[in-house]
């Protein structure tokens, strides 16, 4: 069937209509008149604009309760958005439909955000226009896009991103825009990941809640009453950056001893080869020797095998991202902590340790409801929460 290019919601009860359906379900008319307070015949009006628009159809008929029977209203079944997650050393991207559910997704091996933006953005926009060609699909209600750095929400650009060289100011959000000719927003990583654990993940019914991510670097996405808190200038959140010691490791940013610097994915990568070079572990040295040389993920098979000095790693860096979550608990009272990103796969013993931290420096009465748990959505987080970034933007009015 030909498909209508979707437009964007014209009305704030067009775009409360879309927004119940999302995450709800199909909804009858009836339901939706008395949820909105509103008449039928406004909730008939609106939604047939709506159908106009592309973005809802009609449901079929709701299960009758006794009385007039009613229509379901459903999100036009052929609504796809698009999200796309950079990272360090990783790209992934997803196809959703309007209620954000992946239908496709895909993902570069060997992405390196240095490359800069015209090689890295190249490879994203082959990949997404393949998913979209594979699906029939012409072209997408909007595109959500996280990259690995502080970014300017209101412009689209990075700003000052110190592991993306050469993406300082670059318009990003414009260039995709551009592109496929469709509404583009852009995010740091770590908020667009907040964002998918709160849509379909672990975070569903927090209010205030931190998403952690412990990738190359690390972040932390800040939600305050159910919405991002992106701080004045789009930084917040940036507790790799947070300095531990005045002479530790030197950082990517320029400093000495920020958290980042011990225990990023970079930092731990670091730690684990001079350990395998130094012979203190047999396991990491096989493994580097395997390898030509050590990730992450490394350490994390290490533990696997029992190697105890990768697990000292683990706990090493996991006493540490605690000690400056305490602080944080302390000064934000969250009622849920999310931890993820790739170095979250070392799993359990490093959670064992965050949490032991965190439960031992706060006050009681700050963590007496507060779980910290690992992430749910794991790879999916930050290509849902792209897509949940945008469908927002394409539900609201105006
Ligand atoms: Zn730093």
């Amino acid at each position: 069937m030909a498909h209508v290019l979707s437009g964007r919601a014209e009305t704030p009860t067009q775009s409360r209509i879309l927004t119940y359906v999302r995450d709800e379900g199909p909804l009858s008319r009836m339901d939706l008149a008395s949820r909105l307070n509103v008449s039928r015949t406004t909730v008939a009006a609106e939604v047939g604009r709506l159908v106009e628009l592309g973005l809802a159809e009609d449901g079929g008929p709701a299960a009758s309760r006794g009385g007039r029977r009613s229509t379901l209203v459903d999100l036009d079944a052929g609504l796809r958005f698009v999200g796309i997650e950079l990272g360090a050393t990783s790209m992934r991207v997803a196809m959703t439909d309007g209620r954000l559910g992946v239908l496709a997704r895909a993902a570069a091996p060997e992405a390196d955000i240095r490359r800069g933006p015209e090689s890295v953005l190249g490879e994203a926009i082959a990949l997404v226009r393949k998913l979209l060609a594979d699906h029939g699909v012409e072209r997408p209600a909007g595109i959500g896009i996280g990259v690995p750095g502080p970014v300017d929400f209101q412009s689209g650009v990075p700003v000052s991103p110190p592991i993306m060289p050469g993406w300082d100011g670059y318009p990003v959000r414009d260039a995709l825009s551009r592109e496929f000719g469709t509404p583009v927003l852009l995010d740091n990583d770590v908020n667009v990941m907040a964002l998918g654990e709160q849509h379909n993940g672990v975070a569903r019914s927090a209010s205030d809640f931190l998403f952690v991510k412990i990738g190359t670097g690390i972040g932390c996405g800040i939600v305050v009453q159910r919405h991002l808190y992106r701080g004045a200038d789009g930084c917040a959140g940036d507790i790799g950056h947070i300095r531990l010691e005045q002479d530790g490791p030197l950082c990517a940013c320029g400093n000495q001893g920020c958290l980042e610097a011990f225990f990023g994915g970079a930092a731990l990568a670091r730690d684990a080869t001079t350990a395998a070079r130094s012979g203190r572990s047999g396991v990491l040295a096989q493994l580097l020797e395997q390898r030509g040389a050590l990730t992450a993920a490394d350490v994390g098979s290490a533990i696997g095998q029992g190697d105890a000095v990768a697990l000292q790693l683990a706990r090493d860096g996991g006493r540490r991202v605690g000690s400056v979550l305490a602080n944080l608990v302390s000064f934000f009272n969250p009622d849920l902590i999310v931890i993820g990103g790739g170095v979250a796969g070392l799993g359990h013993s490093l959670l064992a340790e965050i949490r032991s931290v965190i439960y031992r420096q706060s006050l009681p009465l700050a963590t007496g409801n507060m779980p910290v748990v690992l992430s749910e959505l794991g790879g999916d987080a930050g290509v849902i929460g792209a897509a949940r970034l945008i469908s927002d933007a394409v539900y609201a009015a105006g």
